[in-house]
């Protein structure tokens, strides 16, 4: 099943040299490795375009080879290292970094995402051009959205000359600050400091007006609430080359779900109400959203484990998010597994255009192998992420991925 050339038919796939050689019926290659995907999906390797990786700075949390792995595990063949690393991502010595440990130590591709600004501080640009030389794919000051103005203006223009995506968490910390969990009902009746909506709206607001008057091609970040998916949706209409992605725990779960003062439930955005998880579903299924990406947040356990104000934000997410698209988006009906395909592959490449998400002849050998009908349950314990914040631990599934292929050597299968 292939969205980019409009394949969706039994078939094989023949990789030779680390590239699609080609996919037809009964294709046959002396001394070829063969994999029996018979009954299975065999789609372009997956692409996550947003993982915290941890390396450097952080390494007790995730490193790039852990993270990688747990990638493999969870059906992708390519994930977007955000830059929030110490030292933050912000010159092309980092971004090199990130490039040649990858190389030695990771299974799957790992593409560097740049800062906007120096030491994601708000206030100076990073190093644009010379990390895109270096390999950035995209710039972002994930976590530590840029609040001035002025600055994410020159950011968007400097983009722009060096054709990349702007890519944004869009958050008002000013509206937001202090807050540990979405402002409503239950933020009022468990005591916490809530992180309104509006914080995420006047932020995408912001963004798209911004988009418009530079040009650039702007993507929003795990999009969370109605009124953000609303004006991405009219922008789009207007024809402006403007994106977004939803994370599995946004279209899987509200705040209603979530236990009190549960840790492994804390992340930014936070977990909003029902008619906004509604509200990432249809834009899903309407083609507003372009891509599913994870926003994999790997924490300590010591660091998730003090009293929920004093927890960071984030989920760990590579291994559990296609059996959560499989079970709560394709078996309801509310996309085709067709459709899910397009999510994990020519979704995020339509972003990134990283030469990926296909299965056209020439093309890396880049293959995600998942099942419809492979019952399994996640245990956090296994994982091979190196932290354990998960909400999902427990959960049985219903689909899965079975086997993760780059560049023609399978680095993953289900155990
Ligand atoms: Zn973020």
């Amino acid at each position: 099943m292939d969205p980019s050339s409009g394949v969706d038919r039994v078939a094989d796939v023949l990789i030779v040299e680390g590239k699609i050689a080609g996919v037809a019926a009964n294709l046959t290659a002396s001394s070829a490795e063969v994999f029996d995907a018979s009954g299975m999906i065999v789609a372009p390797g997956f692409i996550d375009m947003h993982v915290h990786l941890r390396e450097p700075g952080f390494e007790h949390a995730e490193t790039i080879e852990s993270g990688s792995r747990a990638a493999a595990a969870g059906g992708f063949t390519s994930i977007c290292a955000m830059p929030n690393t110490k030292p933050v991502n912000d010159s092309a010595t980092v971004t090199s970094y990130i490039v040649e440990t990858a190389r030695r130590k990771a299974v799957v591709n790992v593409f560097p995402i740049g800062a906007i600004t120096k030491g994601s501080a708000g206030e100076e640009l990073a190093a644009i051009g010379a990390m895109k030389a270096a390999g950035a794919v995209a710039i972002s000051d994930d976590g530590r959205p840029v609040m001035n103005s002025r600055v994410m203006r020159r950011a968007m223009e400097f983009a722009r000359s060096y054709e990349l995506p702007v890519i944004d968490h869009c958050e008002d910390l000013n509206l937001s600050a202090g807050g540990d969990m979405h402002e409503g009902f239950l933020s009022v009746r468990w005591g916490l400091r809530g992180i309104p909506s509006a914080s995420e709206d006047v932020m995408v607001a912001r963004d798209l007006v911004l988009a418009e008057l530079t040009g650039v091609r702007f993507h929003v970040a795990h999009i969370s609430t109605r009124n953000a998916m609303a004006m991405v949706e009219f922008v789009r209409r207007k024809g402006l080359s403007v994106t977004c992605e939803a994370t599995p725990h946004h279209f899987s779960l509200s705040d209603e779900q979530m236990p009190p003062y549960d840790s492994n439930y804390k992340m930014k955005p936070p977990l909003r109400e029902g008619c906004d998880r509604g509200a990432v579903v249809e834009g899903i299924a309407a083609g507003t959203v372009t891509a599913i990406a994870t926003d994999h947040a790997p924490h300590a356990g010591s660091e998730k484990m003090q009293e929920f104000e004093l927890c960071p934000f984030g989920i760990i997410g590579l291994e559990t998010a296609v059996a959560l698209t499989l079970d709560e988006l394709v078996r309801p009906g509310k996309i085709t597994l067709n459709r899910m395909v397009e999510l994990f592959t020519a979704g995020p490449e339509s972003v990134l255009q990283l030469g990926r998400g296909t299965l056209a002849a020439g093309a890396p050998g880049d293959v995600t192998i998942f099942a419809t009908d492979l019952d399994w349950t996640y245990d956090v314990n296994q994982s091979l992420s190196r932290s354990r914040n998960s909400p999902f631990d427990g959960r049985t599934f219903h689909g899965g991925p079975v086997a993760t292929v780059v560049n023609g050597e399978i680095v993953w299968r289900r155990p």
